[in-house]
């Protein structure tokens, strides 16, 4: 089964102070012929190295076997992997807490990954969703509707609405209608049948079954279809391709449904740097760099987070009220309680990132978004009263903290 947006925050949420939440990502191997062997070999190394990890962090017998054994189970599920080149695989597994999901992705992870941790590693989901939204693909000719869903690479049929066109070979004389006659009603049948098409779009847009579509018909009745819709479907129309419904195979469709996917997706990233970095120069609505966006996350001002591809921080996250902070602090700036060390910051936002219902964008070779830190975010709001931390002095800028601990805040 792929994998839902409410399961990712359920993920998302979960958290194992034992340290035995085990993540495990299989990309299958290309090129296809690289031997089974191989990838098995690989994957008992990410398992040992991963052992051996948490034996380093922890003494806790529980936590070990529980590990061990999901472990184990992950390298026999791995000998089942093999040949299945279209799909990708997640599992996440606590045994100790009697929690194991697996979910197909499309194969395009960056690799065969192991994580065993506090929490889950998400990071290549949040990748393949990422500002994603649920999309429609709509197949439409003058008697035929085809609605499906295109979701992580994966398109599923939702509705099949078939309009039977008034059969020409009754028309000749038949009830007293001419060839013209004939024409005419075939034309209001296909007109009638595109609005009810128009409809029923305008209702899933509606109760949200997708947020945005697109479009599949022969391109020389598309002015007699986009007549039909109303302005709020036009709307959410991301582009159209060239389709004969009669003989497109569900191939070509995901594929050129993914294309126009991938363009809008592309241009929005660019626009989106674009206005981050602008509005971040011009102090209005956008921040960048590191401690600014911690910041801003945890003032619930982020609408949509930036962050490079390969993009590494160390931070310290707060053991009591999870309080980040890019400065490798040993007690928490907000309430005083001990920190522990974190080596993915990247990693570390998304559980409240993906809880937030946060838009993010993986950024990738951008030399500009590189000299401003690798990681910005674009703001709905600044909680009023304050200010670009650049621009703060460093006096009044620790005075939220408490007492006690503000030398350490700076
Ligand atoms: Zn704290």
């Amino acid at each position: 089964m792929t994998i839902a947006r409410e399961q990712v925050r359920d993920l998302a949420l979960f958290e194992d102070s034992a340290l035995s939440a085990v993540s495990f990502y299989f990309q299958p191997a290309t090129p296809r012929n690289k031997s089974h062997r191989e990838q098995t070999i690989l994957i008992k190394d990410l398992a040992r190295e991963a052992m051996r990890n948490l034996e380093s962090r922890t003494a806790n017998k529980q936590a070990r076997d529980s590990a061990q054994g999901d472990l184990d189970r992950v390298l026999r599920l791995s000998g089942d992997l093999r040949g299945n080149g279209t799909h990708a695989r997640a599992v996440f597994a606590c045994a100790a807490k009697d929690l194991w999901q697996e979910f197909d992705l499309p194969p395009t992870l960056p690799g065969t990954q192991l994580f065993v941790d506090r929490r889950f590693h998400l990071k290549p989901i949040a990748h393949l969703l990422g500002a994603f939204p649920s999309l429609g693909v709509v197949l439409l000719d003058r008697h035929r509707a085809r609605i499906f869903d295109l979701r992580l690479g994966e398109l599923t049929e939702r509705e099949d609405l078939f309009h039977p066109l008034t059969r020409r070979g009754r028309s000749d004389g038949f009830g007293g209608y001419d060839a013209g006659q004939v024409e005419r009603r075939v034309e209001d049948e296909a007109r009638q049948h595109f609005k009810t098409v128009a409809l029923v779009l305008k209702e899933f847009l509606e109760k949200g079954v997708f947020e945005k579509w697109i479009l599949g018909c022969m391109d020389e009745h598309r002015p007699q279809i986009e007549a039909q819709f109303h302005p709020y479907v036009t709307h959410a129309l991301l582009g159209h391709f060239n389709a004969d419904v009669q003989h497109i195979t569900g191939d070509e469709i995901r594929t050129r449904g993914q294309q126009i996917a991938d363009a809008w997706q592309n241009k929005r990233r660019r626009d989106f740097v674009a206005l981050a970095l602008s509005q971040a120069r011009s102090h209005g609505r956008g921040v960048t760099g590191l401690r600014r966006v911690l910041r801003a996350l945890e003032m619930g001002e982020v609408q949509a987070l930036l962050i490079g591809e390969d993009f590494q921080s160390h931070a310290v996250e707060c053991s009591h009220c999870g309080h980040l902070d890019a400065h490798i602090v040993n007690f928490c700036p907000v309430c005083g309680h001990s920190t522990r060390e974190i080596v993915d910051v990247g990693e570390a936002i998304l559980p409240r990132v993906i809880r937030g219902d946060i838009e993010t964008f993986y950024v990738k070779d951008d030399p500009e978004f590189d000299q401003v830190g690798n990681i910005a975010a674009l703001l709905r709001f600044r909680v009023e009263g304050t200010q670009p931390v650049a621009e703060v002095p460093e006096r009044i800028q620790t005075r939220e903290y408490p007492g006690r601990l503000r030398k350490l805040a700076s």
